[in-house]
């Protein structure tokens, strides 16, 4: 990791007026970004010492990070990232003087600008530490591997066809008259041979990730064998000739086979349908491979993460409230960067349908905590042995981990006993000024799709700016539910421009 160009890369305009910013900036630290020894400006909480002995920088790839105590975030200013060995006295009197200084002069717009221009930096930082870690970052090494064949009746992933980690819950069946039907493509690529049975095209109606996949499979087909083509031998089924509970009536499944209909090709065309990306693919007999996708409507989940609308927060009036009946401006309970329960503003709600039908993960706990969410949002995960805490994507969070609830005004870790997946209608994603959310009596983040608080949390500061600014003039303490339906048109704009920003081994998949 080049640590040390990493720190010099920050513009010049960040080290104005560090140490008087918001405290609720920037309070998460991602691990890859440079930082050394930090030594706290003020005491640290003795009530939460497992919280604080995050501190350490453990060298570890890009992922997901450990929580900062706000003393120590104020200790750390531009100056000192990335030098080392700094002595006690010089930290402490800087963040004195600092703080002097800044309290004799209006520090609002060059505070903003700062922001802004850390915010860039950042940004950087995430592209030069992609370039310089493992993974498939931007300009990380790229590997070649040996690919190996399926043998008979091997699926992958080892796991059922509808469990979370492969191609998910079956949504119903879908026929030409249905409204969803408008939702399926057809897929016309020349590439590839549709067996078409039926003689009604059946077979090229497909949900769009099926369509992607297959078109990246035909490629891969032709390249294999040179000559050759990729064969549909089924796809949608209209007429209900598959089990009860294909995937098949919904498009999201087809069988596939090499146009030469050569069996000993088999094992490696379905191992080539894992590599073109598809969810679920299985050898299923001795004349085609079986593969499925997720459905579209729980890919909408990659961009946004919510949670139901009967979830309740608890406000700071004390009430129990269900997300669908919050509004924007109402404290709710939430996690500061110490790991302590605050209250928070909830600023916005970056996505909110009442409609719309999603896949969410329930997660129980010991103790009967439980918490319906989607499968890329970031929940807060408490890692025993290295007693820190963690933000993890919600499908990946494992029977036995520990998550945080929320019991008698703290934090408990509590073992996960139960994960299941669940459909239900209506999602909410409300975000705090803090970025993290107790819902359920359960500490999650505010943020999906990224496995990073901190870089979430960052890019939601101009946002989080604009608020403020506009508070100043106005004063009334009015609540209100949002105007929109659906996606923010500021996560939308974040959404859209994340693939160019992001490393691809930081966004959930
Ligand atoms: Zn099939």
């Amino acid at each position: 990791m080049h640590r040390k160009s990493a720190a010099r890369s920050l513009p010049s305009a960040s080290r104005s007026c560090n140490l008087c910013s918001d405290s609720r900036m920037g309070r998460w630290r991602q691990t890859p970004v440079a930082r050394v020894v930090v030594v706290p400006c003020a005491t640290p909480d003795p009530a939460n010492p497992a919280m604080q002995s995050t501190a350490r920088l453990p060298a570890s790839p890009p992922g997901p990070y450990e929580m900062v105590t706000m003393e120590e975030e104020m200790s750390v200013s531009p100056l000192e990232e990335g030098s080392v060995g700094h002595s006690r006295a010089g930290p402490t009197s800087r963040c004195r003087s600092a703080r002097a200084a800044c309290a004799g002069r209006v520090c609002g717009p060059q505070r903003s600008r700062t922001m802004v221009w850390l915010m860039v930096a950042l940004l950087a930082l995430v592209q030069l530490t992609a370039g310089c870690g493992p993974g498939r970052g931007i300009g990380g090494p790229r590997r070649t591997r040996k690919l190996l064949p399926l043998v008979f009746k091997q699926h992958v992933p080892n796991v059922s066809e509808n469990s979370l980690s492969a191609s998910g819950m079956q949504e119903g069946p879908i026929s030409r008259n249905d409204s969803k039907f408008r939702s399926l493509e057809t897929n016309y690529n020349k590439d590839i041979i549709f067996k078409d049975e039926e003689g009604t095209g059946a077979d090229r109606v497909m949900t769009q990730r099926c369509k992607e996949k297959l078109n990246i499979l035909a490629v891969s087909v032709m390249n294999q064998w040179p000559g050759l083509r990729l064969m549909v031998t089924e796809g949608w089924d209209e007429d209900h000739m598959h089990a009860p509970e294909s995937l098949h009536y919904e498009g999201r499944a087809v069988d596939i086979m090499t146009s030469d209909k050569d069996r000993s090709k088999i094992g490696m065309l379905a191992r080539l349908a894992v590599e073109a990306g598809f969810d679920w693919v299985f050898y299923e007999s001795r004349s085609h491979i079986h593969c499925s996708v997720k459905s579209d409507s729980s890919q909408s989940s990659h961009t946004s993460g919510c949670f139901t609308g009967d979830s309740t927060v608890l406000t700071e009036a004390g009430v129990h409230r269900k997300l669908s009946e919050l509004r924007i401006g109402e404290r709710v309970q939430a996690v500061d960067a110490a790991g302590r329960t605050v209250f928070s503003e909830v600023l916005m709600f970056m996505d909110r349908d009442t409609h719309q039908r999603r896949e969410f993960v329930t997660i129980e706990a010991e103790g009967g905590a439980l918490l319906k969410v989607t499968p890329a949002h970031l929940v807060m995960v408490w890692r025993r042995e290295r007693s820190e805490t963690r933000f993890v994507f919600a499908d990946r969070v494992r029977e036995g981990d520990h998550i945080l609830v929320h019991v008698a005004g703290s934090l408990e870790p509590r073992a996960v006993h139960r994960i299941s997946a669940t459909l239900a209608e209506g999602v909410y994603a409300p975000l705090t000024g803090e970025g993290t959310i107790v819902v359920d009596s359960i500490a999650a983040s505010c943020y999906a799709l990224i496995d990073s608080q901190t870089v979430a949390h960052w890019s939601f500061l101009p946002y989080r700016l604009a608020e403020k600014v506009s508070a100043l003039f106005d004063r009334t303490d009015s609540l209100s539910l949002p105007r929109h339906e659906g996606i923010h048109w500021y996560a939308k704009s974040l959404y859209t421009i994340k693939d160019y920003l992001i490393p691809s081994n930081w966004l959930y998949h």
